[in-house]
């Protein structure tokens, strides 16, 4: 058949198939995140183009070339949300939740949208889950983000699990540090890779988490933002790796760890694992005491960090065994037949089981074959014989085994029986 329509580059279906892993993986977010009292948040796909622009940096790559706007009818300027943090935060002070108990614990699971080059596990329309703290200045707030993030990971099964921590200090201290490091790059600036040239001057941080080749050579000798951090920071920082070693929690210090804005503070965080290859990034978080003072609200301490269900996706898709979704199969042969049938699937399906029944003009033959696609555990044919006899063999798809079971009581008798297996 001729496809006249295909799904927009950059784009994905998500099939039958797949959405039983993904919902596997959102039941655990929810799981995990609630036991450590965060509840969900849901809020609009797009917001005024503005508040991403001011949260999310004007010099940013996301809002310089990655984001979808578009003008509504009375010619507001709207985006699509190219992350979660900001549309959070802004729903957050819009309903005075910053009024109630503090610190407050919000988590959501959303599509994000960004104009990127399509890659492998990255694309334009994205799936995240975010997980935000905010009223919280102290080191135990790091450790309970970064250890639900570890514990549904491990949930998950994902393995060679890696937690990179720095410290990209604060208001105070940054300013200098970022001062030597423009020196610094300056005197090899001819070694830079084009987009770090541009850097320097706009927001040289990021040069410190360049994957060109030129620059991680040149970043092996930058200065350390750990080493030039006030003592308060410092201090923050030292008592963040007392907690996580409290805890049994592995982690390594990384120089080039950093976020680019300025409302980042302190505490950055990374998960990576090498399943797909590389080491790869699963996890990105840290603190941004800042953001709630550029948003115009009153200044309040935040934290959290984002994963990119894709990505995980990716990692859990081949180790997944694919659930069961159909507990009894029900076939049938004569209009008679076909009455009884349907009334056994609308009386089972009212007690929780889940139960299919033919629907197309088959053979027997044909209806146990669907019965096999479909991955059903049992199955039982009507047809008038066992009208007549009021005896129904009950088939185990799976080992061929049958049972007799009386057609009046089958109901009770196959509840009886599938809660005993
Ligand atoms: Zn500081
Ligand atoms: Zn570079």
């Amino acid at each position: 058949m001729k496809i006249l329509y295909s799904a927009p580059r950059g784009t994905k279906d998500i099939l039958p198939d797949e959405t039983k892993i993904w919902r596997k993986i959102k039941k655990k977010a929810i799981e995990v995140s609630e036991r450590f009292g965060f509840s969900e948040m849901i809020f609009p796909t797009f917001e005024e183009e503005k508040l991403f622009i001011r949260s999310v940096g004007e010099e940013t790559d996301v809002v310089q070339k990655e984001m979808f706007t578009f003008l509504d009818s009375a010619g507001r300027k709207l985006a699509l949300r190219p992350e979660g943090t900001a549309s959070l935060a802004r729903a957050v002070i819009e309903n005075g939740l910053l009024n109630e108990a503090l610190p407050l614990k919000l988590f959501y699971i959303i599509n994000c949208f960004r104009n990127e080059r399509p890659q492998k596990g990255r694309y334009k329309e994205f799936y995240q889950l975010g997980v935000e703290l905010f009223g919280s200045s102290l080191p135990t707030s790091e450790l309970e983000v970064i250890s639900l993030a570890k514990m549904f990971f491990e949930e998950l099964n994902i393995k060679n699990l890696t937690l990179n921590i720095n410290s990209i200090g604060c208001s105070n201290c940054r300013k200098d540090f970022v001062l030597k490091l423009i020196d610094y790059f300056k005197e090899h600036e001819n070694k830079l890779c084009k987009t770090c040239k541009e850097r320097l001057n706009k927001n040289p941080l990021r040069i410190l988490d360049c994957k060109e080749e030129e620059c991680e050579a040149l970043k092996e000798n930058a200065p350390k933002i750990l080493d030039n951090v006030c003592s308060s920071c410092k201090e923050h920082f030292k008592t963040v790796e007392k907690l996580l070693k409290n805890n049994n929690i592995d982690y390594v210090v990384n120089h080039k760890i950093v976020r680019g804005l300025d409302y980042y503070t302190r505490t950055v965080f990374e998960f990576k694992t090498n399943e797909l290859g590389s080491q790869d990034t699963i996890c990105g978080g840290g603190r941004y005491d800042g953001l709630f003072e550029e948003l115009g609200a009153k200044k309040t301490p935040a934290l959290g960090f984002g994963v990119g269900l894709n990505r995980l996706f990716l990692l859990l898709k081949d180790k997944e065994k694919i659930e069961n979704y159909c507990d009894l199969y029900i076939g049938h042969i004569s209009e008679n037949a076909m009455l009884k049938a349907t009334k056994i699937a609308q009386n089972l399906r009212e007690k929780n089981i889940k139960v299919q029944t033919n629907l197309l003009e088959r053979s027997v033959k044909a209806q146990m074959k669907y019965a096999n696609k479909i991955n059903a555990k049992y199955s039982i044919i009507i047809g008038d014989n066992e009208l007549n006899s009021n005896e129904i063999e009950l088939k185990n798809m799976n080992e061929e085994q049958t049972k007799k079971i009386n057609l009046d009581d089958f109901e009770s008798e196959f509840l009886k029986f599938i809660n005993s297996n």
